[in-house]
C-alpha cells in the first residue's frame, strides 16, 4: 500500500538515476512509499560510465550483501553478464570475490525496466537545481525548468554532476560526464546551506574498434565456464555467451609519448585539473610519473558489449588530446591500426564531506535530505549502489514514521564503508578495499546471506520466495555442518591425506590439502556441491571466526555506547585541541565510532567513556 503524503508529490524524491540512484528508488517504492526518481536523461538512467565489470576485491562483497538485503545491483549483473571469473580463488575465503563484465546497453535496460515496472514509482525527466527548506527540514526540489516537487524526504544521488568539467587536453566543458549537461544550482543550494564542498576527479580510458586490432597479439583471459551469479537466487545458466577479455603491457615507447606530451595534459602541463584522482585507479599519465621505475603497465582490453563496437582499454585512462591518446594506443602490441571510436576524459566534480551525515545518510544539518554515492567522495558503482540502498530504505523508514536502520562494521562491508565515510570523511575518492574491513574473515563473500538476507527480511526487502529460498539454504548448511562435525571417518588415506583414529569428517576439510570434492562421497546425496564449498568454508575459517567475533565482542560495548546528541564537545577542555575539534565536526553516535576519527585519541575516548556512562556530559549554554 502507498504512503504518499496529502498535498505532496511523492513521499521520497531520488534526484538522480546513476546506481546509488536506482537502488534507493527501488528500495523506497518497493517498502511502500510513493516515490520519485528526478533524473537528467532518463535513457541513460544505470549508465556504467567507465569500465563495463561489476564487482572484484571487495566489490563484490559489496553486490553479495547488497543481494542479500533486496537490493538490486546483484540481478542486473546476472542478467547481462558477458565474462564472469572469480577472483583470488587460490587465496583465503575472505578475499575471494567475483566479478563480471556486463554488455553495457543490456545492463542500463535492465535497471530502466526494473523502475519501469515498480509499483509506487514515477520517473520524472529533469535536472534537480534547488532544494527547499524549511525550518532545517527538507520540502522538495526545484527543477532546471522551474517545476516544484514537494516531499518530505529527498535523497541526492547525482555522481559526477554537481559542477561537472569534463577535461581533454585544453578542451575544457561543463558537463557531468560526456555529452551530458552539469548540474550546476545544486552544488550552489548545498554550498548556501552551509554544506562543505570539496572536489575530486576521474577519469575514463579510450574505446577501439574491436574489427581493429589483432587479438593474436594479445594474451587471452577466459571466463568461467561455470555459471557464477552474483545474486543468491541467481540465474543458474549463463545470460548469454561468455566472450574472453585481452591482457597487453605498455613499453617504453607509450611511456615516451606520455612523457613528452605531460605539457599538453590537463593534470600536469596544463594544471586545469585541481580535484584529487582515485588512487587505486590512476590515469597512465600519473603511472607514467608516479611509477616511473616501471617500464611496462597492464592493460586489460575488454568487450562492452555482445553486440557493442566498442572496447575498453581498461588501465588506460588519461585526458591526454585525442591525437595524443591514439598515438599511445598505436604503441600497444596488436594495436598498430586501432581505430579510436572514443577518446578517454577527465572529469571534476563537487562532493559533500560525508562527516555531515549520520549513518543512516540522512544529513544532520537538514532533515530528511539523504546523500548517497560519488556525492558522498566515493569512486565505484558498486559503493554508489550500496550507499543508494541504505538511504532509500532509510528515506522510506522516515516517511514511515519509524526508527532509523544502519549496518555496522561488524556485519558488513556496507557498514564499514559507511562508518568511514561518516566518521573519517574522504580527501581522495573512496573505494571499498578488503584491507578497510578489520572483519573481513567473517565479511565473506560466501556468507552474505546468512549475515543480511533475516535483515533484508525485516527491513521488508526480501519477499516471500527469496526468504522461503534463503531459508531453505541455511537449513540445508546446518544440517551439513552437523553432519560433518558427527561423522567419523577414522584411520584412513583421503585424497593423500593420512587421517588419524576418531577423525571426522570435519576433521577432514580442516586439512588445507583437502576439498570438499575429495570427501563428497562420504557425504549423504542431497549435499550439493554449492552447500559442501560453503560447509569447507565455514569450517576451515572457524578458528579464525572466533577470534574475530571474541575482539567484535569486547569492543561491543563501546559500539553500542551512544553519545548524546547535544554532546558540546567545545565546552570539554580535557580533550585535545584536535580531538575536540574533530568530535565537534564529526559528532559520533557511538563511542566506538568516536574512537575512529582520525585525531581522536585513546584518553580522549577515556574521557568520554566516562562522562557517557555517568550521564554527566556537557551541553551547549
Ligand atoms: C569519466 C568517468 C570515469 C570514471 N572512472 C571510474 C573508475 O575508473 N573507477 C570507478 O570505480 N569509478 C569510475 N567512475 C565512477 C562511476 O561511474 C561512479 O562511481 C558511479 O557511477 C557513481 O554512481 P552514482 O549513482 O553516485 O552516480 P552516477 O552513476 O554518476 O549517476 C548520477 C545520475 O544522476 C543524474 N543527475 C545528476 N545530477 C542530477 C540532477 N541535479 N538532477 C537530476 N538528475 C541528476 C545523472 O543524469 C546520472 O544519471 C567514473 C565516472 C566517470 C563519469
Amino acid at each position: 500500500m502507498s504512503a504518499g503524503v496529502a498535498g505532496r508529490d511523492a513521499a521520497v524524491i531520488v534526484v538522480g538515476g546513476g546506481h546509488a540512484g536506482v537502488e534507493a528508488a527501488l528500495a523506497a517504492a518497493r517498502l511502500g512509499v510513493t516515490t520519485i526518481l528526478v533524473s537528467g536523461d532518463p535513457s541513460r538512467i544505470a549508465t556504467l560510465a567507465c569500465n563495463p565489470s561489476i564487482g572484484g576485491s571487495a566489490k563484490g562483497q559489496l553486490v553479495r550483501e547488497i543481494d542479500a538485503l533486496g537490493g538490486a545491483m546483484g540481478r542486473l549483473i546476472d542478467e547481462t553478464s558477458l565474462h564472469a571469473r572469480f577472483l583470488n580463488e587460490s587465496k583465503g575465503p575472505s578475499v575471494r570475490a567475483l566479478r563480471a563484465l556486463a554488455d553495457k546497453p543490456a545492463y542500463s535496460r535492465a535497471a530502466q525496466a526494473r523502475l519501469e515496472s515498480q509499483a509506487n514509482l514515477r520517473i520524472v525527466a529533469a535536472m534537480a537545481e534547488d532544494l527547499i527548506v524549511e525550518g532545517g527540514r527538507v520540502r522538495g526540489v526545484i527543477t532546471g525548468d522551474g517545476a516544484v516537487l514537494e516531499a518530505p524526504n529527498v535523497v541526492l544521488a547525482t555522481g559526477t554532476f554537481l559542477g561537472g568539467k569534463t577535461f581533454r587536453g585544453d578542451e575544457v566543458k561543463a558537463e557531468g560526464r560526456f555529452g551530458e549537461a552539469p548540474a550546476v544550482g545544486l552544488s550552489a543550494a548545498l554550498a548556501r546551506l552551509g554544506f562543505p564542498l570539496g572536489r575530486l576527479k576521474t577519469g575514463t580510458p579510450p574505446r577501439v574498434d574491436r574489427t581493429s586490432i589483432d587479438l593474436g597479439a594479445m594474451s587471452e583471459q577466459r571466463p568461467s565456464q561455470i555459471p557464477l551469479p552474483f545474486s543468491f537466487t541467481g540465474p543458474a545458466r549463463f545470460a548469454g555467451p561468455q566472450l574472453s577479455c585481452w591482457i597487453v603491457l605498455t613499453n617504453e615507447r607509450t611511456h615516451e609519448l606520455v612523457r613528452s606530451n605531460l605539457s599538453r595534459s590537463p593534470l600536469y602541463g596544463l594544471d586545469l585539473i585541481r580535484g584529487i584522482g582515485p588512487r587505486y585507479c590512476p590515469s597512465i599519465e600519473d603511472k607514467v610519473v608516479k611509477f616511473a621505475h616501471n617500464p611496462t603497465h597492464q592493460i586489460f582490453i575488454e568487450p562492452e558489449g555482445w553486440d557493442e563496437p566498442t572496447f575498453y582499454v581498461g588501465g588506460f585512462s588519461t585526458s591526454l588530446p585525442a591525437e595524443v591518446q591514439l598515438a599511445m594506443l598505436r604503441t600497444l602490441p596488436g594495436c598498430g591500426d586501432v581505430r579510436m571510436l572514443r577518446a578517454g576524459y577527465a572529469v571534476e566534480y563537487d562532493f559533500v564531506t560525508p562527516t555531515e551525515l549520520d549513518a543512516s545518510l540522512e544529513t544532520r544539518r537538514v532533515g530528511g535530505l539523504f546523500h548517497c554515492g560519488q556525492l558522498n567522495g566515493t569512486s565505484g558503482y558498486e559503493e554508489a549502489a550500496a550507499q543508494g540502498l541504505v538511504a532509500g530504505i532509510n528515506a522510506a523508514r522516515r516517511a514511515r514514521g519509524e526508527e532509523a536502520f544502519r549496518l555496522g562494521r561488524e556485519t558488513s562491508y556496507i557498514g564499514t564503508m559507511i562508518d568511514d565515510l561518516v566518521t573519517k570523511g574522504v580527501d581522495e575518492p573512496y573505494r571499498m578495499l578488503t584491507s578497510r574491513a578489520e572483519h573481513r574473515v567473517i565479511l565473506r563473500h560466501d556468507n552474505a546471506d546468512l549475515r543480511l538476507t533475516p535483515v533484508g527480511r525485516e527491513v521488508g526487502l526480501v519477499g516471500d520466495n527469496d526468504f522461503a529460498d534463503f531459508c531453505r539454504r541455511r537449513d540445508a548448511l546446518i544440517a551439513a555442518l552437523d553432519l560433518a562435525g558427527r561423522t567419523r571417518i577414522g584411520e584412513v588415506t583421503v585424497g593423500g591425506a593420512q587421517m588419524t583414529a576418531g577423525s571426522t569428517l570435519a576433521d577432514a576439510l580442516r586439512r588445507p590439502e583437502l576439498t570438499f570434492a575429495d570427501i563428497a562421497d562420504r557425504f549423504p546425496a542431497n549435499v550439493s556441491a554449492a552447500i559442501g564449498e560453503r560447509v569447507h568454508i565455514e569450517i576451515s575459517m572457524q578458528g579464525y571466526v572466533r577470534r574475530a567475533e571474541l575482539a567484535i565482542a569486547q569492543s561491543a560495548g563501546d559500539e553500542t555506547k551512544l553519545i548524546p546528541p547535544d554532546f558540546a564537545y567545545a565546552l570539554l577542555r580535557q580533550l585535545s585541541g584536535e580531538g575536540r575539534e574533530k568530535l565537534e565536526r564529526v559528532r559520533p553516535r557511538t563511542i566506538g565510532a568516536a574512537a575512529r576519527i582520525p585525531g581522536v585519541t585513546p584518553a580522549d575516548v577515556a574521557v568520554l567513556r566516562v562522562l557517557v556512562h555517568r550521564g554527566r556530559h556537557p551541553v551547549p549554554a
